[in-house]
């Protein structure tokens, strides 16, 4: 079992398995990095799934493919696959823009993936063509469709952010609702690549705009999503992702690792260190000992909300969010 500094069991991995996206989203990649990591500095699926049954190995009991845009990577649903054959058991699920979905559900759901969380801010054409830089939505909600259709389980993302997609709150709610999907707001997290004046939506204020519809219950934290919970009168059930706050990180059971094969504790910080020599290697004790001493560093709390007003330099595209 992997036990932090702080007693919280980490049993969950966040493995982004390429940085590039076919979105250019605001408040994540608004432009083309000046660099991509190199295409021979990525870790190959073998590499990484050496590392994942390592992880498995030492506790890791769910694991979420993410990126950049999953999808863009070939072969993914042959990834999936190899975990899935290693340990049935293992909760597999993927953040995705959903933009390639529409081809690929059916395999990524043959070869073992359990659940996609699928991020969609706006429900109106131009809208989303000014959050993401091209016309997406389209795609996007025939990809869910078609998830849905093959017997994936679809949570839904969506950033609030005033000016942009304020107005679109509980458009986006119902459009969940109405098809048994669950969503999660996450507060925009501020970050140095994002584009500047973005100004995000705090839980106070998307409280307000709901309570304006519906009746909730705070259910508050629920395990250790990092999700506070509320539920509707009718049992429908949303989430709020609040890193601002005090306790988000008191339950936290995750790490990251990114396409390059840096492990990373904590999503604000720089702080990484790398298993992707003693992968190529094969060299997997050494690998393993990374893994604990990364679990060992992570940090008790992040830095969103801090009063030094410093922004986190870690990029969301690279991280996996
Ligand atoms: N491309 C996939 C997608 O968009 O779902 C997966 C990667 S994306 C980095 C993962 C999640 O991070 C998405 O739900 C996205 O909305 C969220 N995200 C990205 N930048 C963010 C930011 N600055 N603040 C809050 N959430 C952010
Ligand atoms: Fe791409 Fe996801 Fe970032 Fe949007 S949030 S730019 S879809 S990685």
């Amino acid at each position: 079992m992997l036990i932090d500094s702080y007693d919280r069991v980490v049993d969950y991995l966040r493995v982004s398995v390429t940085e590039r996206c076919n979105f250019r989203c605001q408040y994540c990649m608004p432009e083309k990095p000046f660099s991509w990591v190199p295409k021979e500095n990525l870790l190959s699926f073998e590499e990484l799934f050496e590392f994942m049954k390592v992880a498995i190995d030492e506790g890791i009991k769910k694991i979420r493919i993410t990126g950049g845009e999953p999808l863009l990577r070939e072969d993914l649903d042959k990834f999936i696959k190899m975990i899935y054959d290693y340990e049935p058991s293992i909760d597999l699920a993927m953040t995705t823009n959903a933009f390639l979905l529409k081809g690929t559900a059916q395999r990524l759901k043959d070869a073992g993936l359990k659940r996609i969380n699928v991020s969609i801010d706006t429900l109106i054409p131009s809208v989303a063509k000014e959050i993401a830089g091209k016309d997406v939505l389209k795609n996007v909600l025939e990809g869910v469709e078609e998830a849905r259709r093959v017997g994936l389980k679809v949570k839904v993302n969506m950033v609030p952010m005033k000016t942009v997609n304020f107005d679109e709150i509980i458009e986006v709610l119902e459009y969940c609702k109405a098809r048994d999907m669950s969503i999660r707001f996450i507060e925009y997290m501020e970050n140095k690549f994002a584009k500047e004046g973005i100004a995000g939506v705090k839980s106070q204020e998307l409280l307000a705009v709901l309570s304006q519809k519906y009746n909730f219950t705070d259910e508050g934290f629920d395990g250790s999503s990092p999700s506070h919970y509320y539920v509707m009168d009718d049992g429908y059930r949303f989430g709020i992702i609040e890193p601002y706050e005090d306790d988000f990180c008191k339950q936290c059971n995750r790490i990251r690792l990114t396409a390059e094969g840096h492990l990373i504790p904590c999503l604000y910080f720089d702080e990484a260190m790398s298993i992707a020599e003693s992968v190529k290697r094969g060299d997997i004790k050494t690998a393993a000992l990374v893994l604990k001493e990364v679990v060992r560093t992570k940090p008790e709390k992040n830095r969103w909300g801090g009063e030094d007003g410093e922004i986190s330099s870690r990029a969301f595209y690279e991280t996996g969010g």
